[in-house]
């Protein structure tokens, strides 16, 4: 690798990486953190160039070291622009919320965006849910008419618990493939508090359950109301889409040189996803109202 490469040479072979040390445009500062090289994850602090000296790559997009996550400038942009900005910026922003590796993310700051999220999506989804329940019931009498109201408390409250658990649940389940024993437990924590940040797209969930029960409202024969349930079933694969999109490129800049794990990721978070789902909707409440049953036919 002694042999130097000008830029001729380059030109006409735009594939081929710079080789070490032909660095020519030394007019930065040196690097004064851990910022890694999102093709090789080369460690680059104390560089002034903008070219990786392992893979050629250029890295002056991360070379800034301020965090462009909105939500860590909450105090200054106050809590409710940070936040929205944040998910916008998860959502549609995604190589640049990737390039978030290289700079320093707070654990605890992305717990509470988390959090902010799973109460973004879990009201208004219940105040719709339950409006819906109330309203197909002033509908139409007949439904559900022989529960009585401790069987329907009992399901209501159930029903509850199940869908917080799925969207406590399914927010922390990514995080544990963003701890790979390969990088740095500084890479680590940086990723693992970026597959929490990855949730965002949670927050609009309102949107589609509010469409999806005005559909249910207006009913299925009628065209409009035909369309809105189409949307309301079909937006919410959309968020997920972005939030697993995001997961995807998260993966590929933790560990650039193992591309097959962003694969394993893409087939088995969605895979954790639907067992959240099925544990929190189904399996604890139907073991909740069997306990309740058993305990009732034996009293
Ligand atoms: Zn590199």
């Amino acid at each position: 690798m002694s042999e130097e490469v000008g830029p001729t040479n380059l030109e006409t072979n735009p594939d081929s990486p710079q080789p070490k040390g032909t660095q020519s445009q030394d007019t930065n500062d040196a690097i004064d953190r851990d910022i890694f090289c999102q093709t090789c994850g080369y460690n680059l602090r104390g560089l002034t160039s903008n070219r990786c000296p392992e893979c050629g790559s250029s890295f002056e997009h991360i070379r800034g070291g301020d965090p462009e996550i909105p939500w860590m400038y909450r105090r200054r942009l106050g809590w409710f622009r940070a936040y929205w900005k944040t998910v916008f910026f998860v959502m549609f922003k995604q190589a640049r919320f990737a390039d978030e590796m290289a700079r320093p993310v707070s654990f605890k700051e992305s717990q509470s965006f988390r959090w902010v999220t799973v109460f973004m999506a879990f009201v208004p989804v219940t105040i719709l849910a339950i409006g819906g329940g109330v309203a197909a019931k002033v509908v139409d009498p007949s439904i559900a008419s022989g529960w009585g109201i401790p069987t329907t408390l009992g399901l209501s409250v159930a029903g509850m618990v199940g869908l917080f658990l799925v969207f406590a649940g399914s927010t922390g389940v990514p995080s544990y493939f963003y701890h790979p024993k390969e990088v740095s437990i500084l890479q680590q924590n940086r990723a693992i508090a970026l597959s929490y940040y990855a949730c965002g797209p949670m927050a609009l969930l309102g949107i589609p359950a509010a469409i999806l029960v005005t559909g249910i409202v207006i009913g299925f024969d009628n065209t409009i109301g035909g369309i809105s349930i189409l949307l309301g079933l079909t937006l919410p694969l959309g968020l997920l889409a972005a939030w697993w999109l995001d997961l995807i490129h998260l993966s590929r800049r933790l560990l650039p040189q193992r591309p097959g794990r962003a694969v394993g990721i893409a087939i088995l978070v969605p895979m954790l996803w639907c067992f959240v789902t099925g544990l929190s909707l189904f399996a604890i409440p139907a073991l909740v109202i069997s306990a309740i049953v058993i305990s009732r036919s034996l009293a």
